[in-house]
């Protein structure tokens, strides 16, 4: 049978750890991830073509214009996109794919495919949520303060969501999700054609 790949989309406050969780989930091999396109300045670690594509303002603008992004957003006075040619190309092929994005694009791509499946991350509590944060160090104090506020905004898109998990250990987080996909997999929505399984066989 040859299945399209399943769309999971994750999002989640700034602070709220998915950026770990869903890299746990790409070592698995199971899911392949979208690396996103941005116009965000690159943080010390991030490498071009491995956390995001940076581009400038133009550049993005160029592509969106060209229809090149499946959806886009701005984010705290930066632009970010998923590149539409990957995300196509591996779920023809079957590939589950990853997206981690905010809540404005997550709703878009939802709208594209009704069949995504929308995972809203959150930590145990807003404490954690702004120590992670500042623990983190990659933001100024200012755009800490934005992205607490922004990350209050998105709480409110949650009844938008189909699953939420709550991140109490990354570990249990990803294995949330991965229940939550495999049992997506099984839905008979997702598997019509099973009947083709039997053709031919002498029942
Ligand atoms: P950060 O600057 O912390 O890497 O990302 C800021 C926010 O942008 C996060 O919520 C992240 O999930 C989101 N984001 C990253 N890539 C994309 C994308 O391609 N599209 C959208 N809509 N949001 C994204």
């Amino acid at each position: 049978m040859n299945k399209e790949g399943i769309l999971v989309i994750i999002s989640g406050p700034s602070g709220s750890g998915k950026g770990t969780v869903v890299s746990e989930l790409v070592k698995t091999d199971s899911f392949l991830l979208s690396i996103s396109a941005t116009t965000r300045s690159p943080r010390a670690y991030e490498k071009n073509g491995e956390h995001y594509y940076f581009y400038t303002k133009e550049e993005f603008e160029y592509m969106r214009e060209h229809g090149q992004l499946l959806e886009w957003a701005e984010f705290c006075d930066n632009y970010y996109g998923t590149p539409r040619i990957y995300v196509e190309k591996q779920l023809k092929q079957g590939k589950n794919i990853i997206l981690e994005i905010e809540v404005q694009g997550a709703l878009q791509v939802k709208k594209l495919y009704p069949e995504s499946i929308l995972v809203f991350l959150i930590p145990p509590n807003l404490e954690e949520l702004g120590r992670r944060l500042i623990n983190r160090g990659t933001e100024d104090k200012e755009t800490i303060n934005k992205r607490i506020h922004r990350a209050l905004e998105e709480m409110e898109y949650i009844p938008q969501y189909d699953y939420i998990v709550i991140n109490e250990t990354v570990e249990k987080a990803k294995k949330d999700i991965e229940t939550i996909v495999a049992a997506e997999t099984m839905k008979c929505s997702r598997n019509k054609k099973i009947k083709e399984i039997f053709k031919g066989e002498n029942v």
